[in-house]
């Protein structure tokens, strides 16, 4: 399995795209597909034709994923977006940030 850097749960800063600036929290990763969904981002509107599901069809917002290449981690204890590298506490690696040195409890 791919290990990344972000992980669920992870507040994170979206550097480019239509979303670019803009934070949110991360609600799930997309492995296979090397993205992520962020919470109230990236969505767009889609039209659905009437079906069995949604019988009057129309519009629903679609919380689309984003790549997880231009998604940078909001370290909690510095609140920045900031490079997080990886810490080998010898029984297992844990994410700390380049900025503050904050070591995040999530082990990847
Ligand atoms: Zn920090």
């Amino acid at each position: 399995m791919k290990k990344f850097k972000i992980k669920k749960g992870d507040t994170v800063l979206v550097g480019t795209g239509k979303e670019r600036g803009k934070t949110g929290k991360v609600v799930t990763i997309l492995t296979k597909s090397d993205r992520a969904i962020v919470e109230g981002l990236n969505i767009y509107k889609k039209h659905a034709k009437p079906s069995k599901k949604y019988p009057q069809g129309g519009i629903m917002d679609v919380n689309s994923p984003i790549k997880i290449d231009n998604l940078t981690v909001i370290c909690p204890g510095c609140k920045k977006a900031s490079r997080i590298k990886m810490k080998n506490t010898g029984r297992e690696k844990r994410r700390v940030c380049v900025k503050c040195g904050e070591v995040s409890d999530a082990t990847l």
